[in-house]
């Protein structure tokens, strides 16, 4: 867990006082609201664009998490937990991303709140490095940076939409299909591209968050920092990646958006090489958000820099 026991016990006291407070209101608000459209919650854009994507006009999605917004160390508020309460279907991704998933749909007093585990039933990495103190132990949580596996979430969403609304199904089936589509061309274009490269190995001076990516295209990932972004890579460790950089003569070292380039500099610096951006897409900062990008965006942007990065034909 991110925050201390007696802390965390504190705070989730405070924020099951303030559900219990707000679930009047949210009873009554319900009541009016019984023809609207289907309300969506997730955790992350990426299951927001797919969520969005298969509901279409027939339902509203919004995220759990405001922009800018760490996945891995984010702390719900109680103004999330009653928003989340407003929702009919909550989706996350399951596997320890989201450390603070299981208190807050605890906190959420609402029977008919449909929840979709997204990692739930999928083939996971298992993570290969070292666990710490605060890091979950297990498994690679990234699963959205697998296009085949969007395309399994795009089609749960779409039968779990059909179940809260019924009417809506043949549009939530047709919806899914167009959507999958674009996933489909989105994988075969990096399979095409990344077939023939003069390098294999990629070096992230961010965490390990492309595993599901590199195994499906058949690279090798080297992180810095492990799957959690926030645990401090030791001296010996990035020793370790500048030795590694230096035997797969790597001249290209990729950074998060999000995240602080330092060390990627130090790296890039240590290895006479340059830095590249690549993004794992979790969360959108606040004027990305107002560009309209979307996940596919994304995901054309980092195949344009691993090609680049990785010399492909
Ligand atoms: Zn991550």
């Amino acid at each position: 867990m991110i925050c201390r026991r007696a802390h965390c016990l504190y705070k989730f006291s405070f924020l099951m006082g303030v559900v219990l407070l707000c679930s009047g209101v949210i009873g009554a608000s319900q009541k009016n609201q019984a023809s609207s459209k289907l309300r969506v919650m997730t955790s992350i854009f990426p299951l927001k664009e797919f969520a969005q994507a298969v509901c279409g006009s027939r339902g509203k999605v919004s995220l759990l998490l405001p922009p800018g917004a760490q996945i891995h160390t984010w702390q719900p508020r109680p103004s999330d937990i009653f928003s989340l309460s407003s929702a009919d279907v909550f989706i996350y991704v399951g596997a320890h991303l989201e450390p603070w998933a299981h208190d807050i749909l605890k906190s959420v007093q609402k029977k008919s709140l449909r929840v979709m585990e997204a990692s739930e039933g999928l083939s996971l990495i298992k993570k290969n490095i070292p666990h710490k103190k605060h890091e979950s132990p297990g498994l690679d949580p990234h699963i959205w940076l697998d296009f085949g596996k969007d395309q399994i979430l795009v089609d749960r969403m779409s039968r779990l939409f059909s179940k809260v609304d019924p009417e809506g199904a043949h549009v939530f089936k047709k919806n899914a299909r167009i959507y999958k589509q674009k996933l489909q061309n989105l994988h075969k274009k990096y399979k095409r591209s990344l077939q023939e490269c003069e390098h294999r190995t990629f070096l992230l001076g961010g965490h390990a968050a492309f595993g599901y990516l590199a195994e499906k295209y058949n690279l090798n990932q080297i992180s810095l920092y492990g799957v959690n972004p926030h645990s401090e890579p030791t001296p010996q460790q990035l020793v370790k990646v500048v030795k590694l950089a230096e035997k797969h003569n790597i001249k290209v070292v990729f950074f998060e958006i999000n995240v602080s380039d330092k060390l990627a500099k130090v790296i890039a610096e240590e290895i006479e090489g340059r830095t590249m951006v690549l993004n794992p897409g979790a969360s959108l900062t606040r004027s990305q958000y107002k560009s309209g990008v979307t996940f596919i965006d994304i995901m054309e942007k980092n195949l344009e820099s691993l090609k680049n990065g990785l010399n492909c034909k």
